[in-house]
């Protein structure tokens, strides 16, 4: 099992839409960033790349203009293919959201829905948690949305080999239990011939 830990924080800007977790969420500010600010996403995908040994977001996405304005969600696409590629697969996934406004509660479910759907994982295998700041420095005066993350990553299922294994095993079995009952069977006609034992 395999751990890795992910951290970001993005600016509140007015007129900017708020997308944490892909999800739109309905509020005067939005975070702002090269790509759609979404801290959510950004922490969790450093967290997935930090548990694979895989670097940061950084790396594989830096600020040029191609990654103008992505939506992050594709940065989820690019992690998962990248951990495939190490023959690992998400376990579970743990964040927090830190915002002092607006409310995140009403939408954690649909967040980790969205989280969930983008990771082909499914829904209880992602938490997310929203929190304020208790009115504290950026976050707590609403001038930023921090988020944190944790992956765990597990080796990728290799369900082919193990059913060949097992069809394999089986058909040993199988055979080494024919080879009983005719060894048995061969016994018995040979001690029946000489009658000792009776039929
Ligand atoms: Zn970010």
């Amino acid at each position: 099992m395999r751990v890795g830990i992910g951290y970001d924080i993005h600016p509140l800007k007015k007129g900017r839409p708020l997308v944490l977790g892909g999800i739109c969420i309905p509020y005067p500010k939005g975070l702002d960033g090269h790509s759609d600010g979404d801290a959510l996403v950004h922490a969790i995908g450093d967290a997935i790349l930090g548990a694979g040994g895989l670097g940061d977001l950084g790396l594989h996405f830096p600020s040029t203009p191609k990654h103008k304005d992505i939506s992050s969600l594709r940065i989820l696409d690019r992690v998962q293919e990248l951990i495939r590629g190490q023959s690992l697969r998400i376990s579970h996934i743990d964040s927090v959201v830190v915002a002092q406004k607006p409310s995140l509660s009403p939408f954690r479910s649909k967040i980790a829905r969205s989280l969930a759907r983008r990771l082909k994982i499914r829904s209880r295998q992602v938490s997310v948690k929203a929190k304020t700041n208790d009115g504290l420095g950026l976050v707590g005066r609403e001038k930023a949305v921090a988020a944190f993350a944790i992956a765990t990553l597990i080796p990728e299922r290799r369900k082919n080999i193990m059913h060949v294994k097992r069809g394999a095993w089986s058909v040993k079995r199988k055979t080494a239990a024919a080879r009983l009952r005719t060894t048995h069977n061969a016994r018995r006609t040979t001690q029946l011939a000489k009658g000792v034992v009776n039929g």
